[in-house]
């Protein structure tokens, strides 16, 4: 659930272009009638665009009305960032309601500094407190306020009931346009790690130390997988999801020695097998979440958005993320990320 990979204030000046305003309809803008000559596509653009299409497509109002959202919007929270997520649920709750065998309840928490009790007296947001209290206290002192936290990202029956449980916590003087690139998707990220609970719910509480998680659930699905949905969800049409792509890279390109490496398939092949497990490589962050969401990005364009779906479904059934990608796909996880290291080397071109 982590989305901060460089913590401090320091990023916040090299943010190259604020956040696109969202616009979260699913329907493509028409493209422009000008007489100016437009560049195909490359094939990298055509397998994004591919994975855009068959994300938007799936659900309907009817998978929608399998959610029922309960809001908790704090006083301080910024207004507008507040409208915009709850449109971006609006459209993201038609795919996600298909991940739900029945109707179920996802709790909603838009929390600025000034919902700390809210916070404290709250059982599931409480387990939270150690990570969020440095960022409480800083936005009370005006310190990284541009950048907008995880609050909570979880299907669990730790409220007493299972039920799932996504939210952000934001400076009330923040609005999405001054916040860190990539601020927009941050609610649909959070409430994709809801999905993916609820599907492996099998293996609650059985999964005690990092490891043993990292062997089920590598970052590069767990974060990647998250990235490439939400990504998609919060981009109005074709265009905008090429350019939050294009600017996320940009973002993210130097943050890491890892993207260097990237020459060919077997170094593509060793970075995402690197970034397995955070134990083994401390500096998993931005690269798992970044290489792993073209990751998923290329296995919805090759194989279809169900085949991923059966991904998230087996993490129930599956023993290790290897089991699971035989499961699901009829492949090796060797063979997956021989498969998409053109996609991921296109990326940094
Ligand atoms: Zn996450």
């Amino acid at each position: 659930m982590k989305l901060v990979w460089n913590k401090g204030v320091a990023i916040v000046k090299s943010t190259p272009t604020p956040t696109p305003t969202p616009t979260p309809t699913p329907t493509p803008t028409p493209t422009s009638t000008s007489t100016v000559t437009v560049k195909p596509y490359s094939k990298y653009e055509q397998t994004k665009l591919k994975a855009y299409s068959l994300i938007l497509s799936v659900g309907d109002e009817v998978s929608a009305s399998n959610i029922q959202h309960l809001y908790f919007i704090g006083r301080g929270f910024p207004s507008e960032t507040a409208r915009i997520y709850q449109e971006q649920i609006l459209v993201a709750s038609k795919i996600f309601g298909t991940f739900f065998k029945k109707k179920e309840v996802v709790n909603v928490y838009m929390y600025s500094e000034f919902e700390e009790n809210e916070i404290v007296n709250n059982v599931v947001l409480k387990s939270y407190l150690n990570e969020l209290e440095p960022w409480i206290r800083g936005y009370k002192d005006g310190i990284n306020t541009s950048i907008p936290m995880a609050l909570v990202a979880q299907f669990s029956n730790n409220s007493g009931k299972p039920e799932g449980h996504t939210g952000v916590l934001a400076s009330s003087k923040s609005d999405l346009k001054s916040m860190y690139f990539g601020s927009n998707r941050l609610m649909i990220h959070e409430y994709f790690h809801v999905i993916q609970d609820y599907h492996r719910q099998s293996k609650w509480g059985k999964t005690p130390t990092e490891d043993s998680f990292d062997i089920l659930w590598p970052r590069t699905f767990r974060e990647g997988s998250a990235e490439t949905i939400s990504l998609a969800l919060v981009s109005p049409s074709p265009e905008k999801y090429l350019e939050l792509h294009k600017g996320f890279i940009e973002f993210q390109r130097n943050s890491s020695p890892i993207y260097a490496t990237l020459k060919d398939s077997d170094s593509v092949v060793e970075a995402l097998r690197k970034l397995e497990k955070r134990s083994s490589y401390s500096q998993a962050g931005s690269p798992g979440y970044q290489l792993g969401s073209l990751l998923y990005e290329w296995v919805i364009a090759e194989f279809g958005f169900e085949a991923f779906r059966k991904i998230v479904e087996n993490q129930n059934l599956a023993d290790s993320f290897e089991e699971n990608i035989r499961m699901s796909l009829g492949i090796t996880v060797e063979q997956m990320y021989r498969g998409a290291a053109q996609h991921i080397l296109d990326a940094f071109k």
